[in-house]
Protein backbone atom coordinates (compact mmCIF):
# COMPACT_ATOMS: atom_id res chain seq x y z
CA UNK A 1 0.00 0.00 0.00
CA UNK A 2 1.45 3.72 -1.41
CA UNK A 3 1.42 6.62 1.27
CA UNK A 4 -1.10 8.02 -0.52
CA UNK A 5 -3.12 4.58 -1.07
CA UNK A 6 -3.13 4.08 2.89
CA UNK A 7 -4.13 8.36 3.59
CA UNK A 8 -6.97 7.79 1.59
CA UNK A 9 -8.27 4.71 3.32
CA UNK A 10 -7.30 6.38 6.91
CA UNK A 11 -9.45 9.12 5.36
CA UNK A 12 -12.42 7.24 4.29
CA UNK A 13 -12.18 5.58 7.93
CA UNK A 14 -12.24 8.74 9.72
CA UNK A 15 -15.39 10.19 7.64
CA UNK A 16 -17.45 6.93 7.93
CA UNK A 17 -16.72 7.09 11.82
CA UNK A 18 -17.62 10.89 12.10
CA UNK A 19 -20.88 10.05 10.41
CA UNK A 20 -21.68 7.17 12.72
CA UNK A 21 -20.87 9.50 15.63
CA UNK A 22 -22.89 11.87 14.63
CA UNK A 23 -25.77 9.77 13.88
CA UNK A 24 -25.73 8.14 17.43
CA UNK A 25 -25.51 12.11 19.10
CA UNK A 26 -28.75 12.48 17.12
CA UNK A 27 -30.69 9.58 18.59
CA UNK A 28 -28.91 10.24 21.86
CA UNK A 29 -29.98 13.88 22.48
CA UNK A 30 -33.46 15.29 22.57
CA UNK A 31 -34.13 18.75 20.22
CA UNK A 32 -33.91 21.65 22.44
CA UNK A 33 -37.16 22.61 23.56
CA UNK A 34 -38.82 25.62 21.29
CA UNK A 35 -37.45 28.97 22.07
CA UNK A 36 -40.30 30.84 24.71
CA UNK A 37 -39.68 33.87 25.42
CA UNK A 38 -42.60 35.74 27.01
CA UNK A 39 -43.82 39.00 25.26
CA UNK A 40 -42.60 41.86 27.04
CA UNK A 41 -45.02 43.32 29.20
CA UNK A 42 -48.35 42.60 29.80
CA UNK A 43 -50.23 38.79 31.39
CA UNK A 44 -48.44 36.19 29.27
CA UNK A 45 -50.26 33.72 28.00
CA UNK A 46 -48.81 30.40 25.97
CA UNK A 47 -51.27 28.82 23.71
CA UNK A 48 -49.57 24.97 23.65
CA UNK A 49 -50.30 23.17 19.98
CA UNK A 50 -49.55 21.23 17.21
CA UNK A 51 -50.83 17.67 17.03
CA UNK A 52 -54.36 16.44 17.17
CA UNK A 53 -56.75 14.68 16.26
CA UNK A 54 -57.24 14.56 12.12
CA UNK A 55 -60.90 16.31 13.14
CA UNK A 56 -59.31 19.19 15.08
CA UNK A 57 -57.77 22.10 12.55
CA UNK A 58 -55.22 23.33 15.30
CA UNK A 59 -53.40 25.08 12.60
CA UNK A 60 -56.97 27.49 12.21
CA UNK A 61 -58.27 27.18 15.72
CA UNK A 62 -55.26 28.49 17.69
CA UNK A 63 -54.92 31.67 15.95
CA UNK A 64 -58.66 32.15 15.66
CA UNK A 65 -58.09 31.70 19.72
CA UNK A 66 -55.41 33.99 20.05
CA UNK A 67 -57.04 36.54 18.15
CA UNK A 68 -60.38 35.69 20.44
CA UNK A 69 -57.92 36.56 23.64
CA UNK A 70 -56.55 39.49 22.08
CA UNK A 71 -59.34 41.18 22.25
CA UNK A 72 -58.27 41.78 26.05
CA UNK A 73 -55.50 44.19 25.44
CA UNK A 74 -53.98 43.37 28.92
CA UNK A 75 -53.39 39.47 27.57
CA UNK A 76 -50.43 39.26 25.07
CA UNK A 77 -50.40 35.56 23.51
CA UNK A 78 -48.30 33.23 21.67
CA UNK A 79 -48.89 30.01 19.95
CA UNK A 80 -46.20 27.45 20.33
CA UNK A 81 -46.54 24.31 17.96
CA UNK A 82 -44.54 21.64 20.00
CA UNK A 83 -46.64 20.05 23.39
CA UNK A 84 -42.74 19.10 24.55
CA UNK A 85 -42.07 22.46 24.72
CA UNK A 86 -43.79 21.86 28.28
CA UNK A 87 -40.45 20.72 29.57
CA UNK A 88 -38.91 24.44 28.98
CA UNK A 89 -37.39 26.28 32.20
CA UNK A 90 -39.15 28.71 30.24
CA UNK A 91 -42.36 28.06 30.88
CA UNK A 92 -41.96 29.81 34.69
CA UNK A 93 -42.26 33.10 32.90
CA UNK A 94 -45.47 32.60 31.80
CA UNK A 95 -49.09 33.37 33.42
CA UNK A 96 -51.17 31.00 31.69
CA UNK A 97 -50.81 28.14 29.66
CA UNK A 98 -53.93 26.64 27.39
CA UNK A 99 -53.63 23.29 26.47
CA UNK A 100 -54.83 22.98 23.06
CA UNK A 101 -53.30 19.40 21.81
CA UNK A 102 -54.68 16.02 21.89
CA UNK A 103 -51.73 13.59 21.38
CA UNK A 104 -53.72 11.14 18.81
CA UNK A 105 -51.95 7.82 18.38
CA UNK A 106 -48.44 8.98 20.32
CA UNK A 107 -47.22 9.01 23.98
CA UNK A 108 -47.95 13.16 25.22
CA UNK A 109 -45.25 14.99 26.48
CA UNK A 110 -42.79 13.08 29.13
CA UNK A 111 -42.03 13.40 32.10
CA UNK A 112 -40.00 16.42 32.09
CA UNK A 113 -42.70 18.45 30.48
CA UNK A 114 -45.54 16.50 33.00
CA UNK A 115 -43.31 17.67 36.34
CA UNK A 116 -42.86 21.29 35.46
CA UNK A 117 -46.49 21.68 34.30
CA UNK A 118 -47.27 20.14 37.87
CA UNK A 119 -45.19 22.87 39.04
CA UNK A 120 -46.47 25.44 37.37
CA UNK A 121 -50.20 25.42 38.32
CA UNK A 122 -49.13 24.13 41.50
CA UNK A 123 -47.09 27.16 42.30
CA UNK A 124 -50.21 29.47 41.76
CA UNK A 125 -50.11 29.99 38.03
CA UNK A 126 -53.43 29.39 35.40
CA UNK A 127 -54.08 26.35 33.06
CA UNK A 128 -56.86 26.44 30.57
CA UNK A 129 -57.96 23.55 28.51
CA UNK A 130 -60.06 23.64 25.41
CA UNK A 131 -62.21 21.03 23.40
CA UNK A 132 -60.04 17.99 22.83
CA UNK A 133 -57.31 18.69 25.20
CA UNK A 134 -59.39 16.74 27.99
CA UNK A 135 -58.33 13.65 25.92
CA UNK A 136 -54.39 15.10 26.10
CA UNK A 137 -52.14 12.35 27.33
CA UNK A 138 -54.93 9.89 26.46
CA UNK A 139 -54.69 8.27 30.08
CA UNK A 140 -51.28 7.52 30.65
CA UNK A 141 -50.62 9.99 32.72
CA UNK A 142 -52.66 9.88 35.95
CA UNK A 143 -52.27 13.32 37.44
CA UNK A 144 -53.86 15.01 34.30
CA UNK A 145 -56.96 13.98 35.49
CA UNK A 146 -56.53 16.12 38.91
CA UNK A 147 -55.37 18.54 36.73
CA UNK A 148 -57.65 19.17 34.14
CA UNK A 149 -60.70 17.86 36.67
CA UNK A 150 -62.60 16.16 34.19
CA UNK A 151 -61.35 14.22 31.14
CA UNK A 152 -62.21 12.11 27.81
CA UNK A 153 -63.23 8.59 29.00
CA UNK A 154 -63.37 7.28 25.38
CA UNK A 155 -65.90 4.23 27.20
CA UNK A 156 -68.50 6.92 27.36
CA UNK A 157 -70.42 8.48 24.46
CA UNK A 158 -68.60 10.96 22.80
CA UNK A 159 -70.95 13.75 22.50
CA UNK A 160 -73.94 14.99 20.16
CA UNK A 161 -73.95 15.27 16.81
CA UNK A 162 -72.06 18.43 15.94
CA UNK A 163 -74.72 20.72 15.33
CA UNK A 164 -76.43 24.03 16.85
CA UNK A 165 -77.00 24.08 20.66
CA UNK A 166 -77.56 26.31 23.70
CA UNK A 167 -74.29 26.83 25.92
CA UNK A 168 -76.68 28.00 29.43
CA UNK A 169 -74.77 30.22 32.08
CA UNK A 170 -74.74 27.81 34.99
CA UNK A 171 -73.56 30.39 37.34
CA UNK A 172 -74.13 34.24 36.53
CA UNK A 173 -72.03 35.32 40.18
CA UNK A 174 -69.14 33.73 39.14
CA UNK A 175 -66.02 36.21 37.81
CA UNK A 176 -65.94 34.41 34.81
CA UNK A 177 -69.43 34.15 33.69
CA UNK A 178 -71.09 37.66 35.21
CA UNK A 179 -72.49 39.87 32.61
CA UNK A 180 -72.39 36.89 30.28
CA UNK A 181 -75.62 35.36 28.66
CA UNK A 182 -76.58 32.38 27.54
CA UNK A 183 -76.08 31.49 23.56
CA UNK A 184 -76.28 29.59 20.32
CA UNK A 185 -73.42 27.46 19.16
CA UNK A 186 -72.26 25.26 16.73
CA UNK A 187 -69.95 22.90 18.26
CA UNK A 188 -69.80 19.21 19.49
CA UNK A 189 -71.66 19.15 23.04
CA UNK A 190 -69.51 16.53 24.75
CA UNK A 191 -70.99 13.94 26.84
CA UNK A 192 -67.43 12.23 27.79
CA UNK A 193 -65.95 13.45 30.79
CA UNK A 194 -65.09 11.22 33.48
CA UNK A 195 -63.60 12.32 36.87
CA UNK A 196 -64.11 12.82 40.61
CA UNK A 197 -62.11 15.92 41.16
CA UNK A 198 -64.40 18.49 42.56
CA UNK A 199 -65.32 21.34 39.99
CA UNK A 200 -67.67 24.59 39.38
CA UNK A 201 -69.77 24.63 36.52
CA UNK A 202 -70.03 28.09 35.06
CA UNK A 203 -71.50 26.83 32.02
CA UNK A 204 -73.28 23.85 30.51
CA UNK A 205 -75.73 22.50 28.18
CA UNK A 206 -78.69 19.73 27.55
CA UNK A 207 -78.04 17.24 25.12
CA UNK A 208 -80.14 16.36 22.71
CA UNK A 209 -79.54 12.50 22.23
CA UNK A 210 -80.58 12.11 26.08
CA UNK A 211 -81.76 15.06 27.50
CA UNK A 212 -78.93 15.12 30.48
CA UNK A 213 -77.02 17.83 31.35
CA UNK A 214 -73.60 18.42 30.72
CA UNK A 215 -70.91 20.95 31.71
CA UNK A 216 -69.65 23.15 29.07
CA UNK A 217 -66.95 25.32 31.47
CA UNK A 218 -66.12 24.53 34.55
CA UNK A 219 -63.26 25.81 37.18
CA UNK A 220 -61.28 24.15 40.29
CA UNK A 221 -58.13 24.94 42.29
CA UNK A 222 -55.17 22.84 41.93
CA UNK A 223 -52.55 23.88 44.29
CA UNK A 224 -52.02 28.09 44.70
CA UNK A 225 -53.15 27.77 40.84
CA UNK A 226 -56.71 27.71 39.33
CA UNK A 227 -57.96 25.75 36.36
CA UNK A 228 -60.20 27.33 33.93
CA UNK A 229 -61.43 24.10 31.56
CA UNK A 230 -63.77 24.38 28.54
CA UNK A 231 -64.84 21.60 26.31
CA UNK A 232 -66.19 23.97 23.10
CA UNK A 233 -64.45 24.85 20.18
CA UNK A 234 -64.27 21.72 17.37
CA UNK A 235 -63.59 24.11 14.74
CA UNK A 236 -62.73 28.06 14.02
CA UNK A 237 -66.74 28.45 13.67
CA UNK A 238 -67.24 26.99 17.34
CA UNK A 239 -64.80 30.31 18.54
CA UNK A 240 -67.89 32.73 17.85
CA UNK A 241 -67.81 35.62 19.75
CA UNK A 242 -69.58 34.60 22.49
CA UNK A 243 -67.12 31.81 23.26
CA UNK A 244 -64.60 34.17 22.44
CA UNK A 245 -65.67 35.77 25.40
CA UNK A 246 -66.18 33.07 27.75
CA UNK A 247 -62.60 31.59 26.74
CA UNK A 248 -61.35 35.55 27.27
CA UNK A 249 -63.09 35.75 30.81
CA UNK A 250 -62.00 32.24 32.11
CA UNK A 251 -58.36 33.12 31.13
CA UNK A 252 -58.07 36.46 32.60
CA UNK A 253 -59.42 34.40 35.59
CA UNK A 254 -56.67 31.83 35.82
CA UNK A 255 -53.69 34.68 35.04
CA UNK A 256 -55.83 35.88 38.63
CA UNK A 257 -57.24 39.63 37.21
CA UNK A 258 -60.68 40.75 36.80
CA UNK A 259 -62.48 39.06 33.76
CA UNK A 260 -63.46 41.75 31.44
ZN1 LIG B 1 -64.16 18.00 18.07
Amino acid sequence: MTNAIRSNVLRRYCLRAAAACAALACVAAAPPPPDLDPPAKGTKVLIVTGIDYPGHPWRETAPRLKELLEKDARLGVRIVEDPEALASPKLALWDVVIIHFQDWEKPGPGPEARANLTRFVEGGKGLVLTHFACGAWDGEWPEFKKLAGRVWDPKLRGHDPHGTFTVRIADSAHPITKGLSSFETLDELYTCLAGDAPIHVVADAVSKVDNKVYPMAFVLPYGKGRVFHSVLGHDARAYNEAVGALMRRGCAWAAGIEPK
